[in-house]
């Protein structure tokens, strides 16, 4: 346990007291569960429902003082060093409530507009993207680059003052309920691959923007496919160089896998496993026990990774621990509990599954049985969707392999991967045009 200098725990004790009295009214609504982005409501109403909420939690924070602590003052943060969120954070943790899907966003094209936007786009976007006016999505991945994202083929070609945007996007986190995108399109296919990129901000209204909702196992319709037809993106929308776009493209992907791996969520806490377990009376049978053990210990050493990491960032020290090897543990375990809780849960866990895949998608109209509305059919069921969506942290904000390669290379001094197509014109590669 990292304790507090005198300054710090006068600032916790401020945090606890704005948390006291604002915070309960929106944990029920704006929930930690889509804090993950998996979650996410089965119901189109529902999902604009948990968006409004979102926005207003931002917002509460936002008029009171507590959005964006560390940015500076003139895009509407806080300009407070950086223990000051860490601090927040852990106070706010106490509460489940956070900003969901509108938080990650705000963590990742906050920094890239504030490293790499022009004055004017500062200023414009900056201020309604930390009050939760307005929602971004991220346009970045594609049906061929997703690890290899650099292989990217939506192509933007300039017409007058204008790019004309062409091709298809996937996996689209909320782009469906977004204001606006931030956007990589392929500017210069004879150049290689990473230099013939550039970043766009775009609005999600222009018309050619058509986002397709693909629905989940778990029902939920989180992800879409967008496509880009004829999409017309005024020139003064680019953020950082024409075929520059790479740079600001890392930093959102630098931030992605923070906000990522420093998310908190219910599921995170090992003590649910043990409750859950002494409620359906699976705390004595060994296989069941192990387990728990296995789960308190991973999050016994994550606690203290995390401190580490903490303790360095107050003291303005580069972090000890390396993220990559944070993040996978952090994958790796939370794929574990869902998997534990399905052990105990037993059959019932199954029977509730089939039950909730007719509720989404009935095959016909007798199938169409109503959801589950006792308590306890709730719980099985929040139990099964993060059972089914176990996988998610282990693809989402970089995969775990891609994660893996990172550590061999920056933490044991491993050689890098061979890059054939690193300095070859991006057209010229297999997979290009
Ligand atoms: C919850 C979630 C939210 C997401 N939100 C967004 C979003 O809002 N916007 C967006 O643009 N994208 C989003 N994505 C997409 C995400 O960025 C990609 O899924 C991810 O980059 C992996 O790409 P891929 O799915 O194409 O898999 P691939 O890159 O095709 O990988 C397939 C498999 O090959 C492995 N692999 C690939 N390369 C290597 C390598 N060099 N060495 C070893 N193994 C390798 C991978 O680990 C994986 O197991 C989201 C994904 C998730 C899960």
């Amino acid at each position: 346990m990292i304790s507090d200098t005198p300054q710090e725990a006068a600032f916790r004790q401020k945090a606890r007291d704005f948390l006291a009295q604002h915070a309960p009214a929106h944990t029920a609504t704006a929930s930690p569960a889509a804090a993950d982005t998996t979650q996410a409501s089965h119901t189109a109403q529902a999902e604009v429902a948990h968006m409004d909420a979102c926005r207003a939690w931002q917002r509460t924070l936002y008029d009171n003082g507590w959005a964006g602590l560390t940015w500076p003052r003139e895009f509407g943060g806080q300009g407070g060093p950086a223990w000051q969120q860490i601090i927040f954070n852990e106070e706010l943790a106490h509460y489940g409530t956070s900003a969901g899907f509108l938080g990650s966003t705000i963590g990742m094209v906050g920094p890239a507009l504030m490293a790499h936007g022009t004055p004017d786009q500062q200023q414009r976007h900056l201020p309604p993207l930390l009050r939760g006016d307005i929602v971004w999505c991220q346009l970045f991945s594609e049906p061929e680059a997703g690890s290899d994202l650099a292989n990217l083929r939506t192509q933007a070609v300039l017409d007058g003052d204008e790019w004309v945007v062409n091709g298809q996007k996937v996996w689209n986190s909320s782009a469906h309920l977004s204001d606006w995108g931030i956007l990589l399109v392929r500017t210069a296919p004879d150049a290689p691959k990473h230099k013939g990129i550039t970043f766009l901000l775009v609005d999600m209204k222009t018309p050619g923007i058509e986002p397709r909702p693909l629905r989940q196992i778990t029902g939920a319709a989180h992800f879409n496919e967008v496509f880009l037809n004829d999409v017309r993106i005024p020139k003064e929308n680019v953020v950082g160089a024409v075929n520059g776009g790479w740079a600001p493209a890392r930093t959102v992907l630098a931030n992605e896998s923070m906000v990522i791996g420093g998310s908190s969520a219910r599921f995170d806490s090992c003590a649910n496993l043990i409750a859950l377990a002494q409620k359906h009376s699976q705390n004595t049978l060994p296989r069941i026990r192990q387990g728990l053990a296995q789960c308190y210990i991973r999050e016994k050493l994550l606690t203290w990774m995390g401190n580490r990491v903490q303790q360095d960032i107050r003291q303005g020290r580069r972090p000890s621990v390396d993220g990559s090897a944070l993040k996978v543990f952090w994958s790796e375990s939370r794929r574990d509990k869902g998997q534990l809780a399905v052990s105990i849960l037993g059959a019932k866990s199954v029977a509730t599954a089939a039950r909730e895949a007719i509720v989404v998608a009935p095959a016909t109209e007798a199938d169409a049985v109503a959801p589950p509305d006792t308590e306890a059919d709730e719980e099985i069921a929040l139990w099964q969707t993060e059972m089914l969506n176990r996988f998610w942290a282990s693809i989402g904000g970089g995969t775990d392999e891609v994660h893996r390669n990172n550590m061999a290379e920056r933490a044991l001094g491993l050689p890098r991967d061979l890059r054939v197509d690193k300095d070859k014109p991006w057209r010229e590669t297999s997979r290009g045009m």
